[in-house]
């Protein structure tokens, strides 16, 4: 009998699991062990802070997944893993043995090197954290988001359109950005938000970068301070401590290196998908959740194949993907390629899109 455990509720290990339904070997044993019974759908947070979605329609619950399909949930947060003994570490000290292991747990929002950003800042990452600070979030003066990806402007579009509806007469939000917006996925993405962030009346506050935060304000490389009430940082993903603390490899920004296989480089036993890894021979392959779920087929075969000693099968990332973006009021960007539109059916096929994903897991 081996154990295989899976770390962190994450887009490719639902996929692992959901496949346990009806495809569970007599040999392997599965356990499931992520921080919060709750794994909460990013895709959907835009549209929860627009208050278009309840908390329920966009989180999933583990333990009773883990029920459906007959496996063992443990909610517990991995701070550790010895590679050699085959063991996993809680901050409390508990432990976890496996024969093959495998990571996804996402990334965190906070970056540790902006000084006092942890301490004033909303933490989104790990996903599970962000829904208890909604009430504070809208209520708040003089909200501020920095970030001009995806995440950034969906968050700043959809705390605005929530604020215009309930709070017609305080609804400033300010987006902080230092490179064009949405600048990774090309010029016309990029021309066309800028003019619906202007259109929308958020206060945009574009090329600075964030140097230091303070109680109150945050103050950006080029010395201006900016007012904020709240403040949510998404400059990009940041690597958990856990694969740096355990010694195995990394990028430089501390993400687990994995070969195409989604093993490590150096341990063939230990495992990772989604935003928590870098894979060694294309270090660009995008973070976001399409990429996650992805992944998630090829970790499952090769979960299955290594146990049978059999040959293990390449991820090979896509060149372009769907992007829908939500900008409030029941509208949506859509991007795919160079292509880029913005409308109330893209809004619309978003929403049937990430419906549909979280009903395969709503048990
Ligand atoms: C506001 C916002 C909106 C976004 N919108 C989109 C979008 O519309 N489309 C898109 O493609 N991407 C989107 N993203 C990016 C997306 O959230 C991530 O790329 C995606 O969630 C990564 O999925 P994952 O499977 O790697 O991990 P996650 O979905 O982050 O899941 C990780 C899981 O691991 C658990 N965990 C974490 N650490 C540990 C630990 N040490 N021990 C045990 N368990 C642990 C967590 O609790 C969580 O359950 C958005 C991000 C943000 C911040």
């Amino acid at each position: 009998m081996k154990r295989i455990v899976l770390v962190g509720g994450g887009h490719s290990h639902l996929h692992c699991v959901k496949k346990l339904k009806a495809n569970k070997q007599p040999d392997i044993e599965w356990v499931l062990v992520s921080s919060s019974r709750y794994q909460y759908y990013s895709g959907m947070f835009s549209g929860f802070v627009e208050g278009l979605y309840e908390e329920s329609d966009i989180r999933i619950d583990l333990l009773q997944l883990s029920k459906w399909v007959g496996i063992q949930f443990i909610e517990l947060t991995i701070s550790s893993i010895d590679p050699i003994n085959n063991t996993l570490y809680s901050a409390s000290g508990q432990t976890i043995s496996f024969d093959y292991v495998s990571f996804d747990i996402g990334s965190l929002n906070i970056d540790p090197n902006i000084p006092n950003l942890a301490n004033n800042s909303i933490a989104v990452k790990p996903n599970h954290l962000f829904p208890k600070h909604i009430n504070d979030l809208r209520c708040s003066k003089h909200p501020v988001i920095v970030g001009g990806g995806a995440s950034g402007i969906e968050m700043a579009l959809s705390l605005l359109a929530w604020k215009k509806k309930h709070t017609p007469n305080d609804s400033e939000v300010t987006l902080v950005h230092s490179s064009p917006l949405l600048h990774s996925t090309g010029i016309r993405s990029s021309k066309i938000i800028t003019q619906l962030a202007h259109k929308s009346g958020l206060n945009v506050v574009s090329k600075e970068t964030v140097a230091t935060v303070t109680k109150e304000n945050l103050i950006t490389q080029k010395g201006i301070r900016i007012n904020y009430s709240h403040l949510i940082y998404l400059g990009g993903p940041q690597a958990s401590p856990l694969f740096r603390n355990s010694s195995l490899p990394t990028d430089s920004h501390g993400f687990m290196l994995i070969k195409s296989t989604l093993q490590n480089i150096r341990y063939p036993h230990i495992f990772g998908a989604g935003d928590c890894i870098s894979i060694e021979s294309d270090l660009n392959i995008p973070k976001n959740g399409v990429t996650a779920v992805r992944q998630g087929p090829v970790l499952w075969k090769n979960l299955n194949r290594i146990v049978q000693k059999k040959d293990l099968l390449e991820y090979q990332p896509q060149k372009n993907y769907l992007a829908l973006i939500s900008i409030g009021n029941h509208h949506a960007l859509l991007i795919y390629g160079t292509f880029a539109t913005s409308g109330k059916w893209t809004w619309h096929a978003k929403n049937w899109i990430d419906r549909r994903f979280m009903n395969q897991f709503q048990t």
